[in-house]
């Protein structure tokens, strides 16, 4: 007889084990969704392991996943051929979370309010313990594909310990039991379980059994042409293939033959985790060759920046076995994610273009990614650079401009894009920058955030104008017109050299301009100096 050894949760697992148990009562069905993504994930690393191994336990158990019911113990269990879990990997796996995902859920979790919103608990990857917003007692069989491993049991009620327990004659993969609460008995009910699994089930890529009843076709959307698919599908493959809560805000779904034969069905979200504290998310765009998926998450295939972007990627170009690590090499993933990455950012620029509010919106969400890909992505930086957006000497407050309408209305004299860094707007308009630029009827933007001035001191030009900043040496406004009797040459001379002298060492020179209309004087940064706003970053960054 062997004794079973008690463990405690982490202290993160502990509390996402309290938000679940005691603050998540809506959308409570997304356990099945995050126990069969996770069968799906099982089985999917098992056909990959299958290729490079061959001992292998039970190496001819199908994959696939098996559910069933029971009504009458009030039982669900699902169960799939994977990769299983050694001891050590189950105390691993499901005793501890590896990045800081609690914390960042629990927030996100006050963000979404009261009542508590089931949804989001697959982006943070503690999936699993969804299991508990429905179990009284969780049971996860297991064994390993590993012909060494043994033969086990882990149970939990979710109550700050697990055990873990020798069972003998286990199947490879994992077989988890769960024991409804009296208040959650409907998912023993085998027409209810359908109802959920019918939602996403074909988008899974193996073959799901409910009760002994095959209920999935394995259908890969992004192969189908768009007009055999609906808004529900695409919604909902969506919700799945990114363990999303949100609704897409955009949608891109193309086929292309060449250079190369793509089908891509992209999606950019609604809301923006790295705001939740997340940190840097992963690549969102799964590569796949004809179905088959290579990589989840191809750190080379898409340029860092579009990290935000979720998907699938499917070339049949790709060779079959290309390993995860050649595939990162290789000039044909390459190509192909600069195909669509150009191909998604000419589509953002069209529909920012035919719904400006609509992009608006997105944007003053996602504004870093587009930021960051002007600083870091220089094959597509002048593309990129369409699509940013900031506030105006004619715009409203809350409006924005992008830099081509900006070029479109430039005055006919006018030679620069000119730009403001500063914290607000009101400080811009109080100063004295402004109004020479005002009186000439140029706009300038406004530049709000810290990062601005680094993104466009790597943006040196947009659409073969320069940008230059209000406060730049460079900038020439010809003549102003002065109202009133100006100064003599000598007297400005001698005035210039008083305040030289007067400020000693905080300037380096003090010279007569022509651009100030009513402000006695300004500061111009001189060349190859850092402009203030930049100072105050590097101050900040200063232990
Ligand atoms: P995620 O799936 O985002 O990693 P989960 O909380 O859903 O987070 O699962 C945690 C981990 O537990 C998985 O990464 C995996 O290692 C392990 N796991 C969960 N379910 C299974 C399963 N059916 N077979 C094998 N391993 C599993
Ligand atoms: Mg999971």
């Amino acid at each position: 007889m062997s004794t079973p050894t008690t463990h405690e949760f982490q202290a993160e697992v502990k509390q996402v084990l309290d938000i679940v148990i005691h603050s998540l009562y809506t959308d409570r069905e997304i356990f099945i969704r995050e126990l069969v993504s996770n069968a799906a994930d099982a089985l999917e690393k098992m056909r990959l392991t299958q290729l490079t191994e061959n001992d292998v336990f039970q190496s001819e158990a199908p994959l696939e996943i098996t559910i069933t019911t029971d009504e009458a113990a009030g039982t669900i269990t699902i169960a799939d051929a994977g990769i299983g879990m050694t001891r050590a990997e189950l105390v691993e796996n499901l005793g501890t979370i590896a990045h800081s995902g609690s914390k960042a859920f629990a927030a996100a979790l006050k963000n979404a309010g009261k009542g508590g919103d089931a949804s989001l608990i697959g982006q943070f990857g503690v999936g699993f313990y969804s299991a508990f917003m429905v179990a009284d007692e969780v049971k996860v069989y297991t064994h390993s594909w590993r012909n060494d491993g043994e033969h086990l049991c882990w149970t939990s009620t979710g109550a700050g310990t697990y055990t873990i327990d020798e069972a003998p004659d286990q199947a490879r993969g994992c077989k988890i039991v769960i024991t409804l609460k009296e208040d959650a008995k409907e998912f023993a009910n085998a027409s209810t379980v359908r109802r959920v699994l019918s939602k996403y089930s074909n988008f899974v890529g193996f073959p799901i059994q409910l009760d002994g009843e095959r209920v999935n076709t394995v259908e890969a959307i992004w192969l189908k042409s768009k007009d055999s698919v609906t808004e529900e599908e695409y919604e909902a493959f969506y919700k799945f293939a990114a363990h999303a809560f949100d609704k897409p805000s955009y949608r891109l779904h193309f086929q292309a033959d060449a250079p190369l034969v793509i089908n891509a069905l992209l999606f950019l979200p609604e809301q923006n985790m790295e705001l939740f504290g997340m940190g840097q998310m992963e690549p969102g765009v799964g590569l796949y060759c004809k179905k088959v998926l290579i990589d989840p998450h191809p750190p080379k295939l898409l340029p860092d920046w579009m990290r935000f972007v979720k998907g699938v990627i499917d070339s049949e170009d790709l060779p079959l076995n290309i390993s995860r690590e050649s595939m990162q090499d290789s000039a044909l993933v390459r190509k192909l994610g600069e195909v669509v990455s150009k191909r998604l950012i000419k589509f953002l620029d069209k529909e920012a273009q035919d719904d400006p509010k609509k992009f608006q919106e997105f944007y003053a969400k996602f504004s870093r990614f587009f930021k960051e890909g002007v600083a870091t992505d220089h094959a597509n930086r002048d593309a990129i650079a369409k699509l940013l957006r900031f506030e105006s000497s004619l715009t409203e407050k809350g409006e924005v401009v992008g830099l081509g309408d900006y070029v479109k209305r430039m005055k006919e004299d006018q030679t620069a894009i000119y730009y403001q860094v500063a914290p607000s707007r009101s400080s811009i308009e109080g100063g004295p920058y402004l109004e020479a630029f005002k009186s000439k009827g140029y706009e300038v933007l406004f530049l709000y955030e810290t990062i601005d001035e680094y993104v466009i001191s790597s943006l040196p030009e947009f659409d073969g104008k320069k940008l230059q900043a209000v406060n730049s040496p460079d900038v020439d406004l010809g003549d102003m017109a002065h109202e009133g009797e100006s100064l003599s040459e000598d007297a400005t001379s001698a005035l210039a050299g008083w305040l030289k002298e007067a400020l000693a060492e905080g300037v380096e020179e003090v010279r007569a301009g022509k651009r100030l209309v009513s402000a006695p004087a300004l500061a111009i940064t001189p060349e190859g100096e850092m402009n203030p706003q930049m100072r105050q970053m590097m101050k900040a960054m200063k232990p």
